[in-house]
């Protein structure tokens, strides 16, 4: 059942969307965009251009629409109900480069894969970004959630982040402006993050390549990196481990409809076929009540969960957890 209606959105838009050079697609299947290949339609997707037909847009869509904005969507669960509004999705012709800017530095556009920010730093000797060849993300996706792994993370490596608000004006955030903590930053939820400024340290090439390697080999071993994942479903809360509390409460492969905890990683969920956004969820929320009813922890999704639920298939936080 189709709960949205892009085409009335985009007529509604009138002759200013004839000036956009970006691609304007409606009711977008967003199980094509995300890594978890589940969830219904973007009401309307648009992909800009570049920096100004990004602007451009902002500008004439009117303020009531909302505005989300999705990198490639490693990290998103999106309900089977669609997202209403707008989907922003930017092009990798104007926000997938990557370059140097100065020493120790790179910047990056925000639909800039991570690898490729860690391959960069690996050919020109600087060190600090070898985490990043793991994560499977982009630099917008990482700026917003402070990804991290194998002992790094963005915000160790970030000095600033280029932006546009949801009026379309530019707006630049110096890294103490992010307001980072684990996985997580305060900067406003409005904007869209277009491209950023790392730095790293001179570093060896031959030892920057073997740290590289570890982190591939790492992952190729613990976690079901071939599978319809989101990451790590849940944050670590503190003095814990998300996985730990789930293998220990019982939740390690446990199934709802097509999603499971990963048998290999039980902190990974996994679209085993054809889960729903709601399969996924519900089973999400399931381990949340398991892992407190056993050890009495609140788990914290990780995972960002976005857009409405199928009427009749709402699923409600577990007794005790705190909104989020
Ligand atoms: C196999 C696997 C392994 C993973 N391992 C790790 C890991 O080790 N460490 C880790 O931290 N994460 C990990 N993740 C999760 C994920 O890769 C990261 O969170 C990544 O940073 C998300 O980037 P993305 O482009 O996929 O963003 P999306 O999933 O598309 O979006 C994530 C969030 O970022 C926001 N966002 C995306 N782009 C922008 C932008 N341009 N401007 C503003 N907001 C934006 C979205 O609105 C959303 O809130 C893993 C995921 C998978 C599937």
């Amino acid at each position: 059942m189709k709960q949205v209606d892009g085409q009335k959105l985009l007529a509604s838009l009138g002759s200013g969307v004839d000036a956009l050079k970006g691609r304007l697609t409606p009711d977008a299947p967003m199980d094509r965009v995300t890594w978890f290949q589940a969830g219904g339609l973007a009401e309307l997707m648009f992909q800009p251009h570049d920096v100004e037909d990004l602007q451009t847009f902002l500008k004439l869509l009117p303020k009531e629409v909302p505005v989300t904005v999705v990198g490639v969507g490693s990290n998103l669960l999106v309900r089977d109900g669609g997202i209403a509004g707008v989907v922003i999705r930017l092009s990798a012709k104007g926000f997938g480069q990557v370059e140097l800017a100065g020493e120790n530095r790179i910047r990056a556009g925000a639909i800039c894969p991570d690898k490729y920010v860690s391959a960069m730093a690996m050919d020109n000797g600087i060190g600090g970004f070898h985490f990043y060849y793991g994560i499977p993300g982009t630099i917008g996706g990482a700026v917003r959630m402070n990804a991290g792994a194998n002992g790094g993370d963005t915000a160790e490596r970030l000095v600033c982040v280029e932006a546009v608000d949801r009026d379309g004006n530019p707006v630049q955030l110096s890294k103490a402006e992010m307001g980072y903590s684990y996985r997580h930053s305060a900067a406003p939820a409005g904007l869209i993050f277009t491209h950023a400024v790392f730095e790293g340290f001179p570093e060896d090439k031959a030892k920057i390549r073997a740290d590289m390697d570890a982190v591939r080999h790492h992952r190729e071993t613990v976690q079901p990196v071939k599978e319809k994942t989101g990451g790590s479903t849940f944050k670590n809360p503190p003095g814990h481990s998300a996985w730990e509390l789930i293998d220990n409460a019982g939740g390690r492969g446990l199934m709802i409809g097509g999603a499971q905890m990963s048998s290999l990683h039980c902190n990974f969920m996994i679209n085993t076929g054809h889960a729903t956004g709601y399969d996924l969820e519900y089973l999400g929320e399931n381990i949340r009540q398991q892992v407190f009813e056993h050890s009495g922890v609140k788990l914290e999704w990780e995972i960002k969960r976005l857009g409405a639920f199928m009427p009749g298939r709402e699923v409600v936080p577990f007794l005790g957890a705190a909104e989020d």
